[in-house]
């Protein structure tokens, strides 16, 4: 959080506590020796402290080992190990209540797709140990306990993050709780929680207006028992799912209006091209942000500069240019020579 007193303040973040599947970028931890690149993980693991766990392994499969399954037997679904025999439920289910009573406050996870214990929920449940038929899908075994242990905490998996709008969600939702965690670990107390509502009021009232005026009623409600749970709670529920672009609209509508007679009339022309652009789907509310950010900054409006709704996780996580094939290179150099 910025000092209160800078009027442009540059805003520090909180580092995310966040439990990492351990085959993600960390370690060539799976069954056959390989490890799994993400250039989200790459890109947030300076800016986060990683839990890295891989299950299988600490539950004493080594790398490389035969691949294990999921079987539903009997309206049971087991962790099975065809190529051995071996049910190793019972052990994974073990380790999980272990790991995870050590594991402390987390502000979100990111879990390896498709695995039998890590997979978030897209993972094949077999007919039976030989069998290809599959039965359903669902959640990975170790991940049925984090589910279990952390509800409502952010959860994805490295596959979903490779999609922009999810990926803006979950880095906002994790650095939010982020904030809210050391606050806690502050002490609480009124003072802050009435500083952390005031600095989040935009963003949350995009993501819920009606949990956000909730939320609102508890901060100004001064001190009381219980307020800091209570009010955690409508924030997990909040961030939950992430603000409908209506929702956004209206919260730089309403940002922009600080600066009605301020700006020009092509500004605000541009301003109103962006948000259509968005809300038919055409563009994200990037530009549009943009726009608003540079107008805070040029005409010094310190309350919008501290709300966390135009810079929820730091921007060095916004490189989506990561992604872009090629980048850095000169394509264009390298493009066929019509007279070489
Ligand atoms: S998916 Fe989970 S259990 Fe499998 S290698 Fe990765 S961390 Fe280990």
């Amino acid at each position: 959080m910025p000092p209160e007193s800078d009027a442009m303040a540059v805003r520090t973040f909180a580092r995310p506590r966040l439990l990492l599947s351990r085959c993600i970028e960390f370690d060539r931890c799976r069954w056959n020796g390989d490890m799994i690149a993400s250039p989200v993980v790459r890109m947030l693991a300076p800016e986060a402290d990683m839990v890295p766990v891989c299950p299988e392994t600490e539950i004493g499969l080594g790398v490389p080992r035969d691949p294990v399954r999921l079987v539903r037997a009997g309206g049971d679904d087991r962790l099975v190990q065809p190529a051995t025999g071996r049910d190793i439920t019972a052990a994974m289910g073990a380790f999980a209540i272990r790991f995870l009573d050590a594991a402390g406050s987390l502000d979100g996870i990111i879990l390896k797709n498709r695995s039998p214990s890590c997979g978030t929920g897209n993972v094949r449940i077999y007919a039976g140990t030989a069998s290809p038929v599959v039965a359903a899908k669902g959640p990975g075994i170790f991940a049925r306990a984090v589910l279990d242990r952390y509800p409502g905490l952010p959860l994805e998996d490295e596959g979903r993050l490779r999609n922009f709008r999810i990926l803006d969600h979950f880095l906002t939702a994790v650095f939010t709780i982020a904030d809210f965690r050391e606050l806690k670990e502050a002490g609480g107390g009124i003072r802050r929680l009435i500083r952390f509502h005031a600095e989040n009021k935009l963003l949350l009232s995009a993501h819920n207006r009606s949990l956000a005026r909730a939320m609102g009623r508890i901060a100004g409600g001064g001190e009381q028992e219980g307020m800091i749970p209570a009010y955690e709670a409508l924030l997990l529920q909040a961030l939950a799912r992430p603000p409908r672009p209506g929702a956004v609209i209206d919260v730089l509508l309403h940002a922009a209006g600080h600066f009605s007679g301020r700006v020009t009339a092509a500004e605000k022309a541009l301003l109103l091209d962006a948000l259509g652009r968005y809300r038919r789907g055409q563009a994200d509310a990037c530009a549009a942000k943009s726009i608003v950010r540079a107008w805070i900054v040029r005409f010094e409006d310190g309350y919008l500069d501290r709300q966390t709704f135009f810079a929820p996780y730091p921007d060095t996580l916004f490189a989506r240019d990561a992604e872009i094939p090629g980048h850095g290179r000169d394509l264009w150099a390298e493009r066929p020579q019509a007279n070489p």
